[in-house]
């Protein structure tokens, strides 16, 4: 499973959460587990992304 990072604009911290894809799908906005508030964005920063470059 994949684990998508989050940045809550409430407590200012980001979190990861490490879930499904197809949760993820359903829950693409999930609170905050500090302050349980859902004004959270996601980050892409962790999804390691697997290509591979063949030129
Ligand atoms: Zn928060």
């Amino acid at each position: 499973m994949p684990t998508y990072e989050y940045h809550c604009f409430k407590c200012k911290k980001n979190f990861s959460i490490y879930v499904s894809v197809e949760e993820h799908k359903k829950h693409p906005h999930p609170k905050c587990p500090k302050c349980k508030d859902s004004s959270v964005k996601q980050l892409f920063k962790s999804i390691s992304v697997i290509t591979s470059k063949k030129s």
